[in-house]
């Protein structure tokens, strides 16, 4: 299975992506993930994507049809694999199409995950990750603890750069600029399932397998 979640920051991309990578047991590509382990450690390619993502602009496609084409001749690849965050731009999935055919990786589908912009501010601003494991939550599944449930460090959690609010009002922006045009490209090619992510996460999870199985 060749998954691509889509949908704006915040919407909810990464958790079901993880429900769903575990379900099928095919590796979670999320190249914010990658980016941000990356200004972790420091490495050049951290250093030239910090600032940019902390503008909540878009890393240049270069960069990360590089960072895909690593990640995807991987040999767990091989059996199916879930990506978050990629393609954010026309040039990106025309990339990805012609790497999926060079790698024979199969045929992809898209769920196309869509919510109201106030409702995702509004859970963006509540959102907390751990500053040791990059696990995220939301602030009443931590409210009165000091240790992260993932990996107990200590007085970890803190609102990420890009979800303070001016940011996340600037990723939404490039979300909706970018957005239809990628959305198109896969629509013309019959690959888009849409899916309400307004649920709870057990809901849109639902949702999403059932779309799947039809
Ligand atoms: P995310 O966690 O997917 O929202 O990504 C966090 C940030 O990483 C984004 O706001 C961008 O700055 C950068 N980023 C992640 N994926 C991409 C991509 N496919 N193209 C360009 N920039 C990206």
């Amino acid at each position: 299975m060749q998954l691509l979640l889509f949908g704006a920051p915040g919407v909810g991309k990464g958790t079901q992506a993880k429900l769903l990578s575990s379900k099928f047991n095919i590796p979670h590509i999320s190249t914010g993930d990658i980016l941000r382990q990356a200004v972790k450690d420091q490495t050049e390619l951290g250093k030239k994507a910090h600032e940019i993502m902390s503008r909540g602009e878009l890393v240049p496609d270069e960069i990360m049809i590089g960072i895909i084409k690593y990640r995807l001749n991987k040999s767990d690849c091989q059996k199916g694999f879930i990506l978050d965050g990629f393609p954010r731009t026309e040039n990106q999935a025309i990339e990805l199409d012609r790497l999926m055919a060079e790698l024979n990786l199969g045929q992809l589908k898209l769920i196309n995950i869509f919510a109201d912009e106030e409702e995702i501010v509004k859970r963006l601003n509540k959102r907390r990750a751990c500053k040791n494991c990059g696990s995220i939550f939301s602030l009443s599944e931590i409210q009165g603890k000091e240790t992260c449930p993932k990996c107990n460090a200590k007085n970890s959690f803190y609102l990420r750069d890009d979800d303070k609010e001016e940011v996340i009002r600037k990723r939404l922006e490039v979300f909706r600029n970018t957005t239809e045009s990628v959305l198109n490209y896969y629509r013309k090619q019959g690959k888009v399932i849409s899916v309400n992510g307004l649920g709870s996460v057990q809901e849109v999870n639902n949702e999403i397998l059932k779309a799947l199985n039809n």
